[in-house]
């Protein structure tokens, strides 16, 4: 089970976080203070850091170092206010994974986790290719072939035929891979994601009409699913 620390002092987003993310199956451990959170990362460890960067005892900035220093590895989130960017970037420059501005919804968190996940699984030891059915992806290599022929896919066509294959079958919804492939969960727009899922079809030889890979699921999201194991079924 992957593990999440929450370390936060806003009592309201804290138990919002702890809520949310143990809904969709993580393990959560939360914290109030900074050496708090440290304490835990140091003692239980943890996969994912998310982390408020205004916390009543230690500064953000010095506490993600001391994070660093503790888990060299571990992908820290940081929590930031909508008007912060200066402190935003130079959070990421000091070795902050990924950032969420609050106010911030649960699918957009859960989205930057399995993206942080993903990128640390990377950049780690080999991670093989994705398959479904025969449709095989290759996240490091970054292509993809369908039945042993190689697809030609534009980098946001690769990165979204990637974040709907990590969840195979599952409907995944629009804000989700706003989140996850355009990292734009407000400013985006559903009709970004219709564009390019319909050159994606184009791809894979198929439409909406008749779909095979990409299924629509008419106001929620979009699944990808194996056509084969659909005939099966
Ligand atoms: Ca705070």
């Amino acid at each position: 089970m992957t593990s999440i620390l929450v370390v936060e002092d806003d009592e309201a987003i804290r138990s919002a976080c702890r809520r949310g993310l143990d809904e969709r199956g993580y393990a959560v451990a939360t914290a109030a203070t900074g050496l708090a959170g440290l304490e835990l990362l140091i003692n239980t460890g943890a996969d994912v850091v998310l982390l408020d960067l205004g916390l009543p005892d230690v500064d953000g900035l010095a506490l993600i170092s001391m994070i660093r220093a503790a888990a060299a590895h571990v992908p820290i989130i940081v929590i930031t206010a909508q008007d912060d960017d200066p402190t935003m970037i130079r959070a990421l420059d000091t070795g902050a994974d990924d950032y969420v501005v609050k106010p911030f919804g649960t699918d957009q968190l859960a989205a930057r986790i399995r993206a942080v996940l993903r990128r640390a699984g990377a950049s780690g030891g080999p991670v093989p290719p994705v398959r479904v059915g025969e449709l095989v992806i290759d996240e490091r290599a970054r292509t993809a072939t369908l039945a042993g022929e190689p697809l030609e896919l534009a980098r946001k066509e690769f990165d979204l035929l990637l974040a709907l294959a990590s969840r195979p079958g599952e409907v995944v919804t629009k804000r989700e891979l706003l989140a996850e492939v355009w990292r734009d969960a407000y400013g985006g727009s559903d009709r970004t994601v219709d564009v390019h899922l319909s050159w994606l079809r184009r791809k894979l030889g198929e439409t909406a009409a008749e779909p095979r890979f990409l299924h629509s699921v008419r106001g929620v999201g979009v699944r990808l699913v194996d056509p084969g194991a659909d005939e099966q079924a």
